[in-house]
């Protein structure tokens, strides 16, 4: 079946979707975050809709990292140890790109992603890990994100210019391609070269390939867009396109690789629509849209309510704006499915750490990056006014997440949690999951009660672990950022924390009035709906089915990117 569907692909206009991550199943461990995730759950998409797509990524064959958390809270990274070969098939050719002067031969493996109506997408894995290497090159496509400035400027050259090869190997006619984030901006380079060495001049040539690119950015956290020295990029990149042509894309002084995608890119969006007005202050006089990120329903909803959706709502899995209808489901059957889910949850934890929750109890969850703008610790900011909060009835928490190994404040947050599970070891349970992973998020975030969500906006751009909670009717209570400012109804879809995100206020009255709001709507609205209105609790959990999950899919999501960037004309 293999070389047949790539034959069949070469019939056909395809979209070549790039991402240095991409989180399709556990056993691939080649993802560190919300990215990768929407990465797989696009890719998922395109199977489902059947579209001719094709993705690009890095065999990271140390994966992210695994995350050990000793009981001072202090993270231990190891490499991840998975077997490309026993998931992975290698395609019967290598191609190669010029680093340092060097050459180094890229390996391209496929996987195929197939779903549930038997619509398959091949991924594809780049590896440098070959004897034709030297040392120092079989490790570029080593780690995710690993390793120093040149290093990553490395990763990006294989990903980039590799994948552009690859897909050339493959004599597959490219509809467009689609840039997941700036790490895969050299691409360009590599159309442009090309072109030009055909003998076109440079206003047609960059006209033509912005016809061919989409670009999606995804933060608008400053460490997000990767930057590097000319220097360095003259050093690694030799002369492989004239460094003075570079600059009128990526910028005079350092390269800027969201600006090279920026300029060579005919459609642009970001993540959420303030996220686009984010990115258009940052990146004034470009045209950015906003397609607001979605999740893949099938993958994220738990397998309680998978049941419980067949039921009632087939076909939900592959049309799931059918989810409005969650209205007309049963409130006992809605609570018995979360319960289920729950219980699942707390046999997990048991498992994991000991602790035994208890399935009676208003549970909290708040798993995502450890880092800064997150703000995990938020909730902790005054421990006796958590404690009163509590008198109106039990709490529990489970927490979870990795920290970038070079992100020593994310690791100096997933300590001071710590700090605070024993703080509060009398008060309310809280437990630490280790090794944050996409099994470890469907049990959680199907598993508690309410989703809790404290990022420092407006550096949230789009959030997706909200979305999947919504499909399995938990409660979001959000600051106001990324996509919950067009999914939150107050009381309706769940509860906002602290001002409107159009409020001009000072940074420490905007903190206070977070903090203030956290623990007064858990005084006086969470805890009581939860323990004493349990008809209203189950009314506001449907609502959030039928109104979030039937929305911010990956379904909607893709029928968009289909409409707005791949095929319509420019
Ligand atoms: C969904 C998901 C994320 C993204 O979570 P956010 O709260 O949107 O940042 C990160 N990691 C894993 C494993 C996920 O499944």
């Amino acid at each position: 079946m293999e070389t047949s569907y790539l034959d069949r692909l070469r019939k056909e206009e395809v979209i070549a979707y790039f991402s240095m991550e991409i989180a399709l199943i556990s056993e691939i461990p080649t993802y560190s975050g919300g990215l990768g995730v929407l990465a797989g759950d696009t890719v998922k998409t395109a199977a489902d809709l059947n579209i001719p797509f094709i993705a690009i990524t890095q065999l990271s064959r140390k994966g992210y990292f695994k995350q050990e958390i000793n009981s001072k809270g202090e993270q231990i990274e190891h490499p991840v140890l998975w077997e490309p070969e026993k998931i992975l098939s290698p395609l019967p050719f290598k191609t190669q790109v010029e680093i340092e002067g060097r050459k180094v031969y890229i390996q391209p493996w496929i996987y195929y992603w197939t779903s549930l109506h038997g619509h398959t997408v091949p991924v594809i894995f780049l590896d440098t890990n070959l004897p034709e290497n030297c040392e120092e090159d079989r490790d570029i496509t080593d780690v995710l994100y690993g390793g120093d400035l040149a290093h990553r400027l490395k990763q990006e050259i294989v990903l980039g210019i590799g994948g552009a090869k690859v897909l050339k190997e493959l004599n597959l006619k490219i509809r467009k391609y689609h840039l997941n984030e700036g790490h895969s901006s050299l691409l360009t380079l590599e159309l442009l070269k090309d072109q030009l060495n055909n003998g076109k001049n440079l206003e047609e040539v960059v006209e033509s390939i912005r016809e061919k690119c989409i670009f999606t950015t995804h933060t608008p956290v400053e460490a997000g867009h990767d930057k590097f020295p000319y220097d360095l990029v003259s050093k690694i990149l030799g002369n492989y396109v004239p460094i003075e042509l570079i600059k009128k894309f990526a910028g005079e002084n350092i390269l800027n690789m969201t600006l090279l995608a920026l300029n060579l890119s005919g459609y642009v969006n970001g993540v959420a629509k303030r996220h686009q007005e984010v990115s258009l202050q940052m990146f004034p006089g470009h045209k950015i849209h906003a397609i607001t990120n979605g999740v893949h329903s099938f993958t994220w909803t738990s397998p309680a309510f998978r049941k419980l959706y067949d039921k009632y709502i087939p076909g939900w899995a592959t049309e799931p704006e059918l989810l409005s209808r969650a209205q007309f489901i049963p409130s006992e059957e809605i609570w018995e499915a979360h319960m289920e889910a729950k219980s699942d949850l707390i046999k997990y934890i048991y498992e994991q750490t000991g602790v035994q929750f208890d399935k009676d109890i208003l549970t909290i969850g708040f798993a995502r990056r450890a880092t800064a703008y997150k703000r995990p610790h938020l909730l902790f900011s005054d421990l006796n006014r958590l404690k009163k909060v509590k008198r109106k009835g039990p709490i529990q928490i489970v927490y979870a997440g990795k920290a970038h190994p070079k992100d020593l404040e994310g690791k100096r947050l997933i300590k001071e949690i710590f700090e605070y599970i024993t703080a509060l070891k009398n008060d309310i349970k809280i437990v630490y999951l280790q090794d944050y992973n996409l099994n470890m998020a469907k049990k959680i975030i199907a598993g508690v009660d309410v989703w809790l969500n404290t990022p420092q906006r407006p550096l949230e751009a789009s959030g997706t672990s909200g979305m999947k909670a919504a499909h399995n009717g938990v409660i979001n209570f959000s600051i106001l950022d990324g996509w919950w400012i067009e999914g939150h109804v107050e009381g309706y879809t769940g509860w906002s924390i602290g001002p409107s995100p159009f409020e001009e206020k000072s940074i420490e009255n905007h903190i206070q009035e977070e903090i203030d709001d956290l623990y007064n709507k858990l005084e006086y609205i969470i805890l009581p709906t939860y323990y004493h209105h349990r008809d209203e609790w189950i009314q506001i959990m449907k609502n959030s089915i039928s109104n979030l999950a039937s929305y911010f899919n990956t379904h909607r999501m893709m029928k968009r990117y289909i409409t707005e960037a791949y095929f319509k004309r420019g």
